[in-house]
Protein backbone atom coordinates (compact mmCIF):
# COMPACT_ATOMS: atom_id res chain seq x y z
CA UNK A 1 0.00 0.00 0.00
CA UNK A 2 1.79 3.21 -0.92
CA UNK A 3 -0.77 5.60 1.00
CA UNK A 4 1.79 6.62 2.92
CA UNK A 5 4.48 7.32 0.32
CA UNK A 6 2.57 9.49 -1.58
CA UNK A 7 1.21 11.44 1.79
CA UNK A 8 4.83 11.96 2.67
CA UNK A 9 5.55 13.43 -0.82
CA UNK A 10 3.21 15.90 -0.54
CA UNK A 11 3.70 17.19 3.07
CA UNK A 12 7.42 17.34 1.84
CA UNK A 13 6.66 19.60 -0.84
CA UNK A 14 4.14 21.60 1.28
CA UNK A 15 6.95 22.38 3.52
CA UNK A 16 9.39 23.19 0.79
CA UNK A 17 6.90 25.50 -0.73
CA UNK A 18 6.40 26.88 2.69
CA UNK A 19 10.31 27.78 3.42
CA UNK A 20 10.60 29.13 -0.18
CA UNK A 21 7.81 31.34 1.05
CA UNK A 22 5.58 30.29 -1.80
CA UNK A 23 1.48 31.02 -2.23
CA UNK A 24 -0.52 30.03 0.94
CA UNK A 25 -3.29 28.42 -0.92
CA UNK A 26 -0.97 25.93 -2.88
CA UNK A 27 1.29 24.88 0.44
CA UNK A 28 -2.73 24.31 2.07
CA UNK A 29 -3.76 22.10 -1.49
CA UNK A 30 -0.69 19.70 -1.11
CA UNK A 31 -1.37 19.41 3.22
CA UNK A 32 -4.77 18.61 2.61
CA UNK A 33 -4.27 16.29 -0.52
CA UNK A 34 -1.70 14.56 1.80
CA UNK A 35 -4.07 14.22 5.01
CA UNK A 36 -6.98 12.83 2.87
CA UNK A 37 -4.85 10.42 1.00
CA UNK A 38 -3.33 9.42 4.47
CA UNK A 39 -7.29 9.19 6.26
CA UNK A 40 -7.83 6.43 2.77
CA UNK A 41 -8.91 3.23 3.89
CA UNK A 42 -8.92 1.97 0.40
CA UNK A 43 -5.30 1.28 -1.34
CA UNK A 44 -4.69 4.28 -3.75
CA UNK A 45 -3.30 2.16 -6.13
CA UNK A 46 -6.88 0.17 -6.45
CA UNK A 47 -8.18 3.66 -6.90
CA UNK A 48 -6.05 4.89 -9.41
CA UNK A 49 -6.80 1.57 -11.23
CA UNK A 50 -10.57 2.69 -11.28
CA UNK A 51 -8.81 6.17 -12.80
CA UNK A 52 -10.79 7.47 -10.06
CA UNK A 53 -7.76 9.78 -8.00
CA UNK A 54 -9.54 12.77 -9.01
CA UNK A 55 -12.82 11.85 -7.30
CA UNK A 56 -11.28 11.82 -4.33
CA UNK A 57 -11.33 15.04 -1.85
CA UNK A 58 -8.94 17.80 -2.59
CA UNK A 59 -7.40 15.84 -5.37
CA UNK A 60 -8.26 17.76 -9.36
CA UNK A 61 -6.46 16.71 -12.58
CA UNK A 62 -3.36 17.86 -11.37
CA UNK A 63 -2.15 15.92 -8.35
CA UNK A 64 -4.18 13.11 -9.67
CA UNK A 65 -1.82 13.15 -12.43
CA UNK A 66 1.34 13.34 -10.05
CA UNK A 67 0.07 10.97 -7.73
CA UNK A 68 0.20 8.62 -10.62
CA UNK A 69 3.59 9.51 -11.34
CA UNK A 70 4.48 8.81 -8.02
CA UNK A 71 2.83 5.16 -8.02
CA UNK A 72 4.46 4.38 -11.44
CA UNK A 73 8.30 5.83 -10.95
CA UNK A 74 8.12 5.71 -6.71
CA UNK A 75 8.62 9.55 -6.80
CA UNK A 76 8.46 12.81 -8.91
CA UNK A 77 10.38 15.25 -10.65
CA UNK A 78 8.89 18.17 -9.42
CA UNK A 79 9.96 17.10 -6.14
CA UNK A 80 13.56 15.66 -7.15
CA UNK A 81 13.84 18.91 -8.07
CA UNK A 82 12.97 20.98 -5.27
CA UNK A 83 14.90 18.67 -2.90
CA UNK A 84 17.92 20.25 -4.99
CA UNK A 85 17.25 23.92 -4.41
CA UNK A 86 16.65 23.67 -0.02
CA UNK A 87 19.48 22.20 2.31
CA UNK A 88 18.73 18.94 3.70
CA UNK A 89 19.53 19.83 7.19
CA UNK A 90 16.96 22.36 6.73
CA UNK A 91 14.02 19.86 5.60
CA UNK A 92 15.53 18.15 9.01
CA UNK A 93 14.91 21.01 11.26
CA UNK A 94 11.53 21.42 10.58
CA UNK A 95 10.71 17.98 11.77
CA UNK A 96 11.59 19.17 15.20
CA UNK A 97 8.32 19.43 17.44
CA UNK A 98 6.86 22.90 17.25
CA UNK A 99 9.26 24.07 14.70
CA UNK A 100 7.46 24.64 11.77
CA UNK A 101 8.51 25.68 7.70
CA UNK A 102 8.30 29.26 8.69
CA UNK A 103 10.96 29.78 11.60
CA UNK A 104 13.01 27.42 9.17
CA UNK A 105 12.95 29.74 6.93
CA UNK A 106 13.64 32.48 9.32
CA UNK A 107 16.48 30.64 10.64
CA UNK A 108 18.18 30.11 7.38
CA UNK A 109 17.57 33.86 5.77
CA UNK A 110 19.11 35.48 9.09
CA UNK A 111 21.70 33.25 10.47
CA UNK A 112 21.87 30.19 7.77
CA UNK A 113 21.20 27.49 10.09
CA UNK A 114 21.33 24.33 8.15
CA UNK A 115 21.70 21.48 10.39
CA UNK A 116 20.28 20.67 13.69
CA UNK A 117 23.85 20.72 15.86
CA UNK A 118 24.06 24.33 14.71
CA UNK A 119 21.15 25.00 15.52
CA UNK A 120 21.29 23.45 18.89
CA UNK A 121 24.13 25.46 19.80
CA UNK A 122 23.15 28.34 18.43
CA UNK A 123 19.95 28.55 21.21
CA UNK A 124 22.04 27.19 23.72
CA UNK A 125 24.83 30.52 22.94
CA UNK A 126 21.45 32.41 22.88
CA UNK A 127 22.06 33.68 19.02
CA UNK A 128 18.78 32.92 18.28
CA UNK A 129 16.58 35.85 20.30
CA UNK A 130 15.46 38.82 18.25
CA UNK A 131 14.76 37.14 15.34
CA UNK A 132 10.93 37.91 14.27
CA UNK A 133 9.06 35.85 16.34
CA UNK A 134 12.00 34.26 18.47
CA UNK A 135 12.05 35.11 22.36
CA UNK A 136 13.90 33.75 25.02
CA UNK A 137 10.84 31.14 25.74
CA UNK A 138 11.33 30.22 22.36
CA UNK A 139 15.00 29.30 22.56
CA UNK A 140 13.99 26.63 25.63
CA UNK A 141 11.34 25.03 23.25
CA UNK A 142 13.58 25.07 20.41
CA UNK A 143 15.77 22.78 23.18
CA UNK A 144 13.41 20.84 23.84
CA UNK A 145 11.91 20.14 21.06
CA UNK A 146 15.77 18.93 19.70
CA UNK A 147 15.63 16.02 22.51
CA UNK A 148 12.37 15.12 21.81
CA UNK A 149 12.99 14.41 18.06
CA UNK A 150 16.09 12.80 18.77
CA UNK A 151 14.53 10.70 21.31
CA UNK A 152 12.08 10.03 18.33
CA UNK A 153 14.54 9.37 15.57
CA UNK A 154 16.79 7.45 17.58
CA UNK A 155 14.38 3.88 17.37
CA UNK A 156 11.62 3.48 14.38
CA UNK A 157 9.43 0.44 14.58
CA UNK A 158 10.17 -3.41 13.17
CA UNK A 159 7.45 -3.10 10.57
CA UNK A 160 9.16 0.01 8.99
CA UNK A 161 12.78 -1.29 9.32
CA UNK A 162 11.82 -4.77 7.77
CA UNK A 163 10.07 -3.57 4.91
CA UNK A 164 13.00 -1.25 3.85
CA UNK A 165 15.73 -3.69 4.70
CA UNK A 166 14.02 -6.02 2.43
CA UNK A 167 13.35 -3.41 0.08
CA UNK A 168 17.31 -2.65 0.27
CA UNK A 169 18.48 -6.69 0.01
CA UNK A 170 15.85 -7.09 -2.95
CA UNK A 171 17.47 -4.25 -5.10
CA UNK A 172 20.81 -5.16 -4.05
CA UNK A 173 20.41 -9.13 -5.20
CA UNK A 174 20.01 -7.93 -8.41
CA UNK A 175 23.48 -6.87 -8.33
CA UNK A 176 25.70 -10.49 -9.87
CA UNK A 177 28.61 -9.46 -7.76
CA UNK A 178 26.44 -9.92 -4.63
CA UNK A 179 27.09 -13.52 -3.51
CA UNK A 180 25.53 -13.52 -0.38
CA UNK A 181 23.77 -11.24 1.73
CA UNK A 182 21.66 -11.20 4.96
CA UNK A 183 20.63 -8.29 7.57
CA UNK A 184 22.18 -8.52 10.83
CA UNK A 185 21.93 -6.10 14.11
CA UNK A 186 18.38 -5.61 15.69
CA UNK A 187 16.48 -6.16 12.81
CA UNK A 188 17.21 -10.08 12.20
CA UNK A 189 17.06 -10.47 15.96
CA UNK A 190 13.39 -8.64 15.92
CA UNK A 191 13.11 -6.02 18.35
CA UNK A 192 10.49 -3.89 18.74
CA UNK A 193 12.13 -0.96 18.01
CA UNK A 194 15.65 -0.58 15.86
CA UNK A 195 18.33 2.29 15.61
CA UNK A 196 19.41 1.42 12.31
CA UNK A 197 19.93 -1.68 9.18
CA UNK A 198 22.51 -3.43 9.68
CA UNK A 199 23.91 -5.53 6.02
CA UNK A 200 26.44 -8.05 5.31
CA UNK A 201 27.66 -9.09 2.44
CA UNK A 202 29.81 -11.29 0.76
CA UNK A 203 31.33 -9.90 -2.86
CA UNK A 204 34.39 -10.48 -5.05
CA UNK A 205 33.84 -6.59 -6.14
CA UNK A 206 32.99 -4.67 -2.58
CA UNK A 207 34.14 -1.47 -4.85
CA UNK A 208 31.15 -1.96 -7.16
CA UNK A 209 28.49 -3.03 -3.89
CA UNK A 210 29.52 0.51 -2.33
CA UNK A 211 28.86 2.12 -5.67
CA UNK A 212 25.27 0.48 -5.97
CA UNK A 213 24.26 0.53 -2.27
CA UNK A 214 25.12 4.75 -2.31
CA UNK A 215 23.02 5.51 -5.40
CA UNK A 216 19.84 3.90 -4.59
CA UNK A 217 16.66 5.69 -4.97
CA UNK A 218 15.98 5.70 -1.30
CA UNK A 219 18.97 6.76 -0.19
CA UNK A 220 18.75 10.61 1.08
CA UNK A 221 22.41 11.70 2.18
CA UNK A 222 25.57 9.33 1.83
CA UNK A 223 27.03 9.43 4.55
CA UNK A 224 30.07 7.37 4.72
CA UNK A 225 31.81 5.37 1.92
CA UNK A 226 34.47 3.03 1.97
CA UNK A 227 35.81 0.49 -0.13
CA UNK A 228 34.35 -2.33 1.79
CA UNK A 229 31.93 -0.78 4.45
CA UNK A 230 29.45 2.70 3.68
CA UNK A 231 26.57 4.45 5.40
CA UNK A 232 23.28 6.25 4.33
CA UNK A 233 20.41 7.79 5.45
CA UNK A 234 17.34 6.05 3.89
CA UNK A 235 13.85 8.08 3.80
CA UNK A 236 12.76 8.96 7.23
CA UNK A 237 16.35 9.48 8.16
CA UNK A 238 17.09 6.08 9.24
CA UNK A 239 20.68 4.95 8.89
CA UNK A 240 21.99 1.65 6.94
CA UNK A 241 25.01 0.84 7.33
CA UNK A 242 26.74 -2.34 4.82
CA UNK A 243 29.53 -4.20 5.01
CA UNK A 244 31.84 -6.18 2.56
CA UNK A 245 33.51 -9.57 4.33
CA UNK A 246 35.14 -11.97 3.27
CA UNK A 247 33.65 -15.32 1.98
CA UNK A 248 34.99 -17.50 5.04
CA UNK A 249 34.29 -15.07 7.93
CA UNK A 250 30.25 -14.41 6.35
CA UNK A 251 29.25 -16.58 9.38
CA UNK A 252 31.25 -15.15 12.16
CA UNK A 253 30.48 -11.48 10.81
CA UNK A 254 26.48 -12.57 10.72
CA UNK A 255 27.04 -13.68 14.05
CA UNK A 256 28.90 -10.86 15.56
CA UNK A 257 27.23 -8.13 14.08
CA UNK A 258 23.76 -9.61 14.78
CA UNK A 259 24.01 -9.48 18.28
CA UNK A 260 23.27 -8.64 20.84
CA UNK A 261 25.47 -7.50 22.55
CA UNK A 262 25.05 -8.73 25.79
CA UNK A 263 24.69 -12.34 24.14
CA UNK A 264 27.97 -12.12 21.96
CA UNK A 265 29.78 -11.42 25.49
CA UNK A 266 28.79 -14.75 26.89
CA UNK A 267 29.83 -16.49 23.64
CA UNK A 268 33.02 -15.27 23.55
CA UNK A 269 33.30 -15.96 27.08
CA UNK A 270 32.42 -19.76 26.36
CA UNK A 271 34.76 -19.69 23.44
CA UNK A 272 37.37 -18.90 25.78
CA UNK A 273 37.20 -21.50 27.93
CA UNK A 274 37.54 -23.93 25.73
CA UNK A 275 40.65 -22.32 24.63
CA UNK A 276 39.02 -20.90 21.37
CA UNK A 277 38.68 -17.02 20.10
CA UNK A 278 35.47 -15.92 18.44
CA UNK A 279 35.29 -13.03 16.83
CA UNK A 280 33.47 -11.23 13.73
CA UNK A 281 36.49 -12.79 11.22
CA UNK A 282 36.39 -16.43 11.98
CA UNK A 283 36.83 -18.61 15.02
CA UNK A 284 40.40 -19.29 16.24
CA UNK A 285 42.54 -21.87 18.04
CA UNK A 286 46.04 -19.93 18.76
CA UNK A 287 46.52 -18.30 15.52
CA UNK A 288 45.05 -21.22 13.34
CA UNK A 289 41.38 -19.93 12.03
CA UNK A 290 39.26 -23.65 12.43
CA UNK A 291 36.28 -21.86 11.29
CA UNK A 292 33.56 -18.52 10.48
CA UNK A 293 32.34 -19.44 7.25
CA UNK A 294 29.00 -20.08 8.32
CA UNK A 295 27.38 -19.41 11.55
CA UNK A 296 26.34 -22.80 12.44
CA UNK A 297 30.41 -23.16 13.09
CA UNK A 298 30.19 -20.73 15.62
CA UNK A 299 27.76 -22.53 18.25
CA UNK A 300 28.88 -25.71 17.17
CA UNK A 301 32.30 -25.24 17.94
CA UNK A 302 30.97 -24.91 21.30
CA UNK A 303 28.90 -27.13 21.43
CA UNK A 304 25.89 -25.67 21.20
CA UNK A 305 22.34 -25.55 18.76
CA UNK A 306 22.15 -22.39 16.85
CA UNK A 307 20.62 -20.29 18.98
CA UNK A 308 17.53 -18.36 17.24
CA UNK A 309 17.89 -14.84 16.36
CA UNK A 310 15.14 -13.58 18.26
CA UNK A 311 16.47 -15.14 21.31
CA UNK A 312 20.17 -13.73 21.48
CA UNK A 313 19.61 -11.66 24.39
CA UNK A 314 21.32 -12.84 27.15
CA UNK A 315 17.98 -14.05 29.16
CA UNK A 316 18.64 -17.28 29.43
CA UNK A 317 18.75 -18.81 26.37
CA UNK A 318 23.01 -19.47 26.27
CA UNK A 319 22.04 -22.14 29.47
CA UNK A 320 18.42 -23.10 27.57
CA UNK A 321 21.19 -24.21 24.69
CA UNK A 322 23.76 -25.56 27.28
CA UNK A 323 21.48 -28.45 28.82
CA UNK A 324 19.41 -28.50 25.76
CA UNK A 325 16.36 -27.43 26.42
CA UNK A 326 15.70 -24.36 23.56
CA UNK A 327 12.41 -23.61 22.86
CA UNK A 328 10.76 -24.90 19.33
CA UNK A 329 10.14 -21.53 18.50
CA UNK A 330 6.95 -21.18 16.74
CA UNK A 331 7.26 -21.00 13.24
CA UNK A 332 5.18 -18.46 10.93
CA UNK A 333 3.96 -21.92 8.63
CA UNK A 334 2.30 -23.19 11.90
CA UNK A 335 -0.05 -20.43 12.29
CA UNK A 336 -3.63 -21.42 10.88
CA UNK A 337 -5.54 -18.35 11.81
CA UNK A 338 -5.71 -15.02 12.81
CA UNK A 339 -7.57 -13.80 15.74
CA UNK A 340 -8.62 -10.07 15.20
CA UNK A 341 -9.37 -8.45 12.37
CA UNK A 342 -12.52 -5.77 11.56
CA UNK A 343 -14.86 -5.87 8.88
CA UNK A 344 -16.75 -3.72 7.01
CA UNK A 345 -19.81 -4.03 10.00
CA UNK A 346 -17.72 -2.03 11.93
CA UNK A 347 -14.77 0.32 11.24
CA UNK A 348 -12.91 -2.37 8.64
CA UNK A 349 -12.91 -1.66 4.83
CA UNK A 350 -13.18 -5.54 3.90
CA UNK A 351 -16.03 -7.79 3.41
CA UNK A 352 -16.48 -11.13 4.54
CA UNK A 353 -15.29 -13.03 1.46
CA UNK A 354 -12.23 -10.12 1.31
CA UNK A 355 -11.07 -11.62 4.62
CA UNK A 356 -11.86 -14.75 3.28
CA UNK A 357 -10.22 -14.54 0.36
CA UNK A 358 -7.01 -12.92 1.70
CA UNK A 359 -6.77 -15.42 4.42
CA UNK A 360 -6.79 -18.33 2.06
CA UNK A 361 -3.95 -16.07 0.06
CA UNK A 362 -1.87 -16.38 2.94
CA UNK A 363 -2.51 -20.08 3.42
CA UNK A 364 -4.54 -19.06 6.22
CA UNK A 365 -7.42 -21.93 7.65
CA UNK A 366 -9.53 -19.93 10.07
CA UNK A 367 -9.81 -16.20 10.58
CA UNK A 368 -11.54 -14.49 13.71
CA UNK A 369 -13.81 -11.35 12.69
CA UNK A 370 -14.05 -9.03 15.55
CA UNK A 371 -15.75 -6.18 15.21
CA UNK A 372 -16.09 -3.00 17.79
CA UNK A 373 -19.21 -3.38 20.00
CA UNK A 374 -21.91 -0.94 20.12
CA UNK A 375 -20.86 1.85 22.59
CA UNK A 376 -17.94 2.42 19.93
CA UNK A 377 -19.35 5.05 17.75
CA UNK A 378 -16.74 6.70 16.19
CA UNK A 379 -15.50 3.03 15.34
CA UNK A 380 -18.65 1.73 13.74
CA UNK A 381 -19.82 -0.19 16.52
CA UNK A 382 -22.09 -2.87 16.01
CA UNK A 383 -25.60 -2.69 17.19
CA UNK A 384 -27.26 -6.04 18.71
CA UNK A 385 -29.15 -5.97 15.57
CA UNK A 386 -26.35 -5.56 13.18
CA UNK A 387 -24.78 -8.56 15.15
CA UNK A 388 -28.03 -11.03 14.45
CA UNK A 389 -27.21 -9.94 11.11
CA UNK A 390 -23.44 -10.87 10.79
CA UNK A 391 -23.96 -14.08 13.17
CA UNK A 392 -26.37 -15.39 10.55
CA UNK A 393 -24.53 -13.98 6.96
CA UNK A 394 -21.27 -15.77 8.74
CA UNK A 395 -23.09 -18.90 9.14
CA UNK A 396 -24.03 -18.93 5.40
CA UNK A 397 -20.61 -18.17 4.28
CA UNK A 398 -19.28 -21.39 6.42
CA UNK A 399 -21.51 -23.64 5.00
CA UNK A 400 -20.45 -22.59 1.39
CA UNK A 401 -16.23 -22.23 2.07
CA UNK A 402 -14.68 -25.55 2.14
CA UNK A 403 -11.10 -24.12 2.52
CA UNK A 404 -11.40 -20.92 4.86
CA UNK A 405 -13.78 -20.47 7.78
CA UNK A 406 -14.64 -17.39 9.90
CA UNK A 407 -15.34 -17.00 13.49
CA UNK A 408 -18.11 -14.80 14.24
CA UNK A 409 -16.19 -12.40 17.24
CA UNK A 410 -16.78 -9.05 19.03
CA UNK A 411 -14.14 -6.73 19.86
CA UNK A 412 -15.90 -5.87 23.28
CA UNK A 413 -15.58 -2.77 25.12
CA UNK A 414 -14.72 -3.01 28.29
CA UNK A 415 -16.86 -0.21 30.05
CA UNK A 416 -14.79 1.75 33.15
CA UNK A 417 -16.75 0.11 35.76
CA UNK A 418 -15.24 -3.73 34.24
CA UNK A 419 -18.74 -4.90 32.61
CA UNK A 420 -18.89 -5.26 29.15
CA UNK A 421 -20.37 -3.22 26.26
CA UNK A 422 -22.63 -6.24 24.95
CA UNK A 423 -24.96 -8.42 27.44
CA UNK A 424 -24.29 -11.98 27.85
CA UNK A 425 -26.98 -13.27 26.07
CA UNK A 426 -25.07 -12.16 22.87
CA UNK A 427 -21.88 -12.87 23.80
CA UNK A 428 -22.88 -16.56 24.05
CA UNK A 429 -24.13 -16.61 20.55
CA UNK A 430 -20.65 -15.87 19.52
CA UNK A 431 -17.36 -18.05 18.63
CA UNK A 432 -14.82 -15.53 20.06
CA UNK A 433 -15.56 -12.70 22.31
CA UNK A 434 -12.05 -10.79 22.74
CA UNK A 435 -12.63 -7.71 25.23
CA UNK A 436 -10.83 -5.02 25.32
CA UNK A 437 -10.31 -0.98 26.75
CA UNK A 438 -10.45 1.75 24.36
CA UNK A 439 -11.19 4.81 27.43
CA UNK A 440 -10.56 5.63 30.84
CA UNK A 441 -6.73 5.29 30.70
CA UNK A 442 -6.15 7.76 33.23
CA UNK A 443 -7.60 5.42 35.69
CA UNK A 444 -5.42 4.18 38.88
CA UNK A 445 -3.13 0.89 38.41
CA UNK A 446 -5.74 -0.61 40.75
CA UNK A 447 -9.37 0.39 38.86
CA UNK A 448 -7.67 -0.61 35.50
CA UNK A 449 -6.71 -3.70 36.50
CA UNK A 450 -10.02 -4.70 38.31
CA UNK A 451 -11.63 -3.72 34.64
CA UNK A 452 -9.44 -6.58 32.92
CA UNK A 453 -9.80 -8.68 36.02
CA UNK A 454 -13.07 -8.24 35.91
CA UNK A 455 -14.07 -8.60 32.29
CA UNK A 456 -11.95 -12.04 32.44
CA UNK A 457 -14.19 -13.50 35.04
CA UNK A 458 -16.94 -13.29 32.30
CA UNK A 459 -16.64 -16.91 30.97
CA UNK A 460 -18.00 -16.03 27.33
CA UNK A 461 -14.84 -13.37 27.36
CA UNK A 462 -11.89 -15.76 25.54
CA UNK A 463 -9.20 -12.95 24.94
CA UNK A 464 -7.92 -9.68 26.49
CA UNK A 465 -7.34 -7.94 23.22
CA UNK A 466 -4.25 -5.26 23.55
CA UNK A 467 -3.87 -5.83 27.16
CA UNK A 468 -1.47 -2.66 28.31
CA UNK A 469 -2.72 0.00 25.91
CA UNK A 470 0.78 1.04 24.68
CA UNK A 471 1.12 2.82 21.33
CA UNK A 472 4.93 2.56 20.27
CA UNK A 473 6.85 6.26 20.60
CA UNK A 474 3.16 7.74 21.37
CA UNK A 475 1.82 6.61 24.47
CA UNK A 476 3.07 4.43 27.68
CA UNK A 477 1.30 1.63 28.96
CA UNK A 478 -1.41 2.42 31.05
CA UNK A 479 -0.63 1.43 34.78
CA UNK A 480 -1.38 -1.92 35.71
CA UNK A 481 -0.76 -4.92 37.91
CA UNK A 482 0.41 -7.21 34.74
CA UNK A 483 1.65 -10.20 37.31
CA UNK A 484 -2.07 -10.33 38.49
CA UNK A 485 -3.50 -9.74 35.58
CA UNK A 486 -1.32 -12.96 34.56
CA UNK A 487 -2.09 -14.53 37.12
CA UNK A 488 -5.98 -14.12 36.60
CA UNK A 489 -5.83 -14.96 32.64
CA UNK A 490 -4.78 -18.45 34.31
CA UNK A 491 -7.49 -18.91 36.63
CA UNK A 492 -9.91 -18.24 34.48
CA UNK A 493 -8.48 -19.91 31.38
CA UNK A 494 -8.67 -16.57 29.18
CA UNK A 495 -6.22 -16.26 26.89
CA UNK A 496 -4.06 -12.58 26.42
CA UNK A 497 -3.23 -11.25 22.80
CA UNK A 498 0.08 -10.47 21.36
CA UNK A 499 -1.64 -7.62 19.17
CA UNK A 500 0.39 -7.27 15.85
CA UNK A 501 -0.51 -4.25 14.80
CA UNK A 502 3.18 -2.52 13.93
CA UNK A 503 2.37 0.28 16.68
CA UNK A 504 1.10 -1.74 18.92
CA UNK A 505 2.90 -5.30 19.35
CA UNK A 506 0.78 -5.53 22.89
CA UNK A 507 1.59 -7.62 24.99
CA UNK A 508 5.39 -7.25 24.06
CA UNK A 509 8.09 -10.33 24.21
CA UNK A 510 8.89 -9.89 28.00
CA UNK A 511 5.20 -10.52 29.26
CA UNK A 512 4.20 -13.22 26.66
CA UNK A 513 6.85 -14.87 28.21
CA UNK A 514 5.95 -14.49 31.32
CA UNK A 515 2.46 -15.24 30.42
CA UNK A 516 3.17 -18.25 29.19
CA UNK A 517 5.69 -19.40 32.11
CA UNK A 518 2.21 -19.16 33.99
CA UNK A 519 0.47 -20.99 31.73
CA UNK A 520 -1.46 -18.80 29.76
CA UNK A 521 -2.22 -19.20 26.18
CA UNK A 522 -1.61 -16.18 23.95
CA UNK A 523 -3.52 -15.39 21.11
CA UNK A 524 -2.02 -13.03 18.11
CA UNK A 525 -4.09 -10.60 16.29
CA UNK A 526 -3.56 -8.50 13.96
CA UNK A 527 -6.01 -5.43 14.29
CA UNK A 528 -6.47 -5.49 10.54
CA UNK A 529 -8.86 -2.60 9.43
CA UNK A 530 -7.70 -3.37 5.85
CA UNK A 531 -6.64 -6.21 4.20
CA UNK A 532 -2.84 -5.78 3.63
CA UNK A 533 -2.80 -5.23 7.40
CA UNK A 534 -3.58 -9.03 7.77
CA UNK A 535 -0.11 -9.19 6.92
CA UNK A 536 1.28 -8.00 10.03
CA UNK A 537 0.70 -11.53 11.42
CA UNK A 538 4.52 -12.09 10.80
CA UNK A 539 4.83 -9.24 13.38
CA UNK A 540 3.04 -10.95 16.14
CA UNK A 541 4.92 -14.30 15.86
CA UNK A 542 8.19 -11.91 15.88
CA UNK A 543 7.05 -11.11 19.46
CA UNK A 544 6.27 -14.83 20.03
CA UNK A 545 9.43 -15.73 19.29
CA UNK A 546 11.02 -13.50 21.38
CA UNK A 547 8.60 -14.05 23.98
CA UNK A 548 10.02 -18.03 23.73
CA UNK A 549 6.78 -19.34 22.31
CA UNK A 550 6.02 -22.44 20.75
CA UNK A 551 3.19 -23.19 18.85
CA UNK A 552 1.19 -24.94 21.88
CA UNK A 553 1.61 -21.64 23.70
CA UNK A 554 -0.94 -20.48 21.02
CA UNK A 555 -4.50 -20.29 19.81
CA UNK A 556 -3.68 -19.71 15.99
CA UNK A 557 -1.77 -22.83 15.67
CA UNK A 558 -5.02 -24.46 16.75
CA UNK A 559 -7.56 -26.00 13.94
CA UNK A 560 -10.83 -24.96 13.58
CA UNK A 561 -12.46 -27.38 15.42
CA UNK A 562 -10.33 -27.26 17.65
CA UNK A 563 -10.42 -23.69 18.44
CA UNK A 564 -14.23 -23.60 18.48
CA UNK A 565 -14.28 -26.79 20.76
CA UNK A 566 -11.70 -24.23 22.95
CA UNK A 567 -14.32 -21.06 22.85
CA UNK A 568 -17.44 -22.91 23.09
CA UNK A 569 -16.07 -24.64 26.04
CA UNK A 570 -18.53 -23.18 28.54
CA UNK A 571 -21.60 -23.87 26.04
ZN1 LIG B 1 -8.99 -2.28 20.14
ZN1 LIG C 1 -9.38 -3.99 17.10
Amino acid sequence: MKNQEVANIFRKIADMLEIKGENPFRIRAYQKAAQNIENLAEDIEIIAQRNELDSLPGIGKDLAQKITEILTTGTLKQYEEMKKEIPEGLMEIILIPGLGPRTAKILYDELKVESIDQLERLAQEHKLQGLPGIKAKTEENILKGIAIYRQKMSRVMLSTMLSLSREIIGELKTLKEVKRIEVAGSVRRRRETIKDIDILVVSPRPEKVMDFFTQLRLVETVQAKGRTKSSIRARGGIQVDIRVVEPESFGAALCYFTGSKAHNIRIRELAIKKGLKINEYGIFRGEEKIGGEEEEEVYSALELPVIPPELREDRGEIEAALHGNLPQLVEMEAIRGDLHVHSKYSDGVATLEEIAHKAEAMGLEWIAVCDHSQSLKIAGGVSLAQMEEKIAAIKKFNQKSKKVKLLCGAEVDIHNDGSLDYPDELLKKLDIVIAAIHSGFKQDEKTLTNRIIKAMSNPWVHVIAHPTGRLIGEREAYPLNLEKIIEEAARTRTALEINAYPQRLDLNDIYSRAAKDKGVLLAIGTDAHILDQMDYLELGVAVARRGWLEKKDLLNCLSYSELMKLTHRKD
